[in-house]
């Protein structure tokens, strides 16, 4: 799995579960790239913060 997929695969997560292969090929990556790590973090933090919204208003 190269970045390009991964970053792919995190998005997709968010509208649809993901395949046991895809999200163990998906941790694999995060483990050994710093980019993908910080980018998934990145999609966390957006993610929690509309729930924040979605809550307050
Ligand atoms: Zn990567």
């Amino acid at each position: 799995m190269n970045c390009k997929q991964a970053t792919q695969l995190m998005s997709e997560s968010h509208d649809h579960q993901l395949t046991r292969w895809q999200r163990f090929s998906l941790r694999v990556h995060l483990l050994i790239c710093n980019g993908c790590r910080a980018y998934n973090k990145h999609l966390d933090f957006i993610s929690k913060a509309m729930q924040q919204m979605r809550d307050r208003f």
